[in-house]
């Protein structure tokens, strides 16, 4: 079979259902996923019989409820499809209520203390707009994870509330335009994934790798990525197999894997997919990275999905292209060629302006954690400043609006919405501004500062809101207007001058740019301990409440569940550092010193006169250096031990921060001045030359 005939063979898609469902149930429920209505049981069962024949068919034999919890990764709770017959034999059964609901003892999920002990299962509802498929012999039925008081326990159902508060608030905005036929809008991403492949015989050897993703150790090999070889280059054998592989995996899984090339750091790579329904490439994002690294490591690799696996490197981030569709097919971010699909452009597009501007700051909260705060802001991805990249085109155009002057000679005064024509903006800016956080790229924005290892989820619920949001206001005003034309050229330019302050084409990675920020009033968050209390503020929970999206309840949640996992992975860094500093490092320095010293005694004693100089700065070098790294090690294990859980998850969080990451520093300074010294036989972990050229 060729990779077209296998592209989806592991999926109950639309075409499956066709073939498989009765007329009247495939339409059923077909409404329940275009429409948003909910399911008859007695539909469900005769949908879950077909998706278990199914499964069977293709060799399952257990079924799970796939599902999306606050620890960033999925989880599943598998159950065989047998049911006792009570005369000793068995029948395969798989239910309605079993397709639809499941009850999964998940107690030891993260909740931020949403869930009490006593009610502590939760239970996972099927989200039948995305499809089930077959992975690893059991049936997938990809879940929302609620409490039984209705709380969000997991990552879909927030988006699954965004997604619809935005499909609401877009239809009564277009309806100003005239378009009758548009029955739902929902956006839709392409995240791009960049990830590093390295050998598992290397990672095996690397405890930090191991437990933390990321090396605590390893000093500057000769050659990084300074001559800029990889980028682009030839894709190695080894690597190629397992992008062929991989890119079969994801086909058989339905998820349309579709450029591959070496990112810009040795040994690092990409993956993007074509586009889709935002829920439905959050989870097929999701299951990507569960299969790059199932495939690597068939192929003798460890994929590295951490944002920083490397210092002084570049990390790796997800590109999340973004923008909004309707379900007759128009890209709403794509500027059209009439006055009238202009204006709806322009519309749309001061929406994002706003909601960027208004929500930078949950924006931010959105991508911080303890491994994106590697990279944000360090000049090789966005700062961790939000803004906004337009173009000069599309800038010349809002500024014409913004000072109603004429625009590159055109005729009139300004720019008349609705009536006057924008000019052709090039679709495939070859210029891309790849330093901005938020770019737009023709048709669609690309928020570039997500981590590559985080669900795309966050980030796009809080976009999603947010754009809802600006929408929900312009409605409300436009709803009232007695003459729309003059209305909506007021609003746009109202709208374009309140909020141009996060528009910036210009070079973010230079520290011009903190300055001018500052002074345009834009939030500069550098690190998660700075960002997270954003999210609690009265604005921003006022506006997922406003909305649906979260009651203030599941917000001190995830407000808690945020802080805790920071204080929680650098306390896991910090020991693994610790103990690799007391049991590798340590050890092979003060052995190779040991060998220094019986050189230097050797050599006196066999030619007396012998200069042993070199050898005797060496052993100096070597003690001195040992010291350095104990001394530091004492301050690091103190500033473990000091952690104090009495001091509630803000305050531990900034101790984590400010304290125990400055110990850390410390340590690796040393760790790493050892690695350059000490003769390669002795050092006990594979280097960063052996690992990234492999
Ligand atoms: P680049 O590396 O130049 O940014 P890529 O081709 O690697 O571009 O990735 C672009 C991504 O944007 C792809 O995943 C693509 O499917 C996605 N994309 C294109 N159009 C849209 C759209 N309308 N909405 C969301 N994502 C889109
Ligand atoms: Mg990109």
């Amino acid at each position: 079979m060729n990779s077209c005939e296998r592209f989806g063979e592991n999926v109950f898609n639309d075409a499956v259902m066709q073939k498989r469902l009765p007329k009247e149930t495939y339409k059923a429920l077909k409404r329940t996923i275009e429409g948003g209505q909910s399911l008859d049981p007695e539909i469900a069962g005769v949908v879950a019989n077909a998706m278990k024949d199914w499964a069977l068919e293709l060799g399952a034999t257990h079924y799970t409820h796939w599902f999306q919890p606050m620890t960033g990764i999925t989880a599943e709770k598998h159950d065989s499809f047998i049911k006792p017959r009570g005369d000793g034999s068995v029948i395969l059964e798989f239910s309605g209520k079993e397709l639809v609901q499941g009850e999964p003892d998940a107690s030891s999920f993260p909740s931020g203390g949403i869930r009490a002990t006593f009610e502590a299962r939760g239970y996972t509802a099927w989200d039948p707009t995305s499809y089930a498929f077959i992975k690893d012999g059991s049936l997938c039925i990809p879940t929302a994870f609620c409490s039984y008081g209705g709380e969000a326990l997991d990552k879909k159902t927030p988006l699954l509330r965004a997604m619809q508060a935005l499909n609401k608030q877009a239809l009564r905005v277009l309806k100003f335009f005239g378009n009758e036929d548009v029955k739902r809008v929902f956006p839709t991403a392409g995240p791009e994934q960049e990830y590093f492949l390295i050998d598992k015989a290397d990672f095996r050897k690397r405890p930090d790798l191991i437990t933390t993703g990321r090396t605590l150790f390893g000093a500057p090999p000769s050659k990084g990525q300074e001559l800029d070889d990889h980028y682009f280059g030839a894709i190695r054998s080894r690597v190629s197999a397992f992008m062929k592989e991989m890119n079969e995996e994801l086909w058989k899984l339905g998820v349309y894997s579709k450029t591959e090339h070496n990112e810009v750091a040795p040994a690092q790579h990409e993956m993007a997919p074509v586009f889709s329904t935002v829920n439905v490439v959050a989870d097929h994002n999701q299951l990507a990275m569960e299969v790059m690294k199932r495939v690597a490591d068939k192929h003798g690799l460890t994929c590295l999905l951490h944002e920083k696996p490397f210092a002084g490197i570049n990390g790796s981030g997800k590109h999340n292209n973004y923008s909004l569709s309707t379900d007759t097919g128009v890209n709403l971010l794509d500027p059209g060629d009439t006055p009238n699909e202009n204006a709806q452009f322009l519309l749309f597009l001061a929406a994002v302006i706003q909601a960027v501007d208004k929500y930078q700051d949950l924006l931010r909260v959105s991508i911080a954690f303890a491994g994106n705060d590697h990279r944000l802001g360090a000049n090789e991805a966005p700062p961790a400043i939000i803004s906004v990249f337009l173009g000069d085109e599309l800038t010349a155009v809002i500024d014409s609006i913004v000072s109603e002057s004429a625009y590159n000679g055109h005729k009139r005064e300004s720019m008349l919405l609705g009536v006057d024509v924008l000019p052709a903006f090039p679709k495939d800016n070859t210029d891309r501004n790849r330093t901005s956080p938020f770019a737009f790229t023709g048709n669609k924005f690309e928020f570039r500062s997500l981590g590559s290892s985080q669900s795309i989820s966050g980030p796009n619920t809080t976009l999603t809101t947010a754009i809802a949001e600006s929408l929900c206001l312009f409605a409300d005003e436009l709803e009232g207007a007695s003459d729309f034309t003059v209305a909506l050229n007021t609003l746009i330019r109202r709208v374009l001058k309140e909020h141009k302050r996060i528009v910036f084409n210009g070079n973010n990675y230079d520290p011009a740019w903190v300055v001018e920020a500052e002074k345009r009033g834009l939030m500069n968050l550098k690190s998660t301990v700075d960002a997270a209390p954003q999210y609690i503020a009265d604005k921003n929970v006022a506006l997922f409440k406003k909305h649906g999206i979260f009651s203030e309840t599941e917000m001190h949640g995830r407000y808690e569940v945020r802080l805790e996992k920071y204080v929680k992975v650098i306390n896991i860094e910090a020991m693994c550092m610790s103990n690799m500093a007391h049991t590798l490092i340590l050890p092979a320095a003060l052995t190779y010193s040991k060998e220094v010293a019986l050189t230097i005694e050797a050599m006196k004693s066999a030619v007396p006169s012998v200069s042993v100089d070199a050898e005797k700065t060496l052993l100096e070098k070597l003690g001195k250096e040992i010291t350095a790294l104990s001394k530091s090690l004492d301050g690091l294990d103190k500033a473990i031990a000091g952690q104090d859980e009495e001091l509630g998850l803000l305050k531990q969080a900034a101790y984590s921060h400010d304290t125990v990451i400055a110990a850390m520093d410390e340590v690796r300074k040393h760790g790493d001045a050892l690695e350059a010294i000490v003769a390669k036989k002795y050092w006990p972990l594979p280097t960063y030359q052996d690992i990234l050229f492999y």
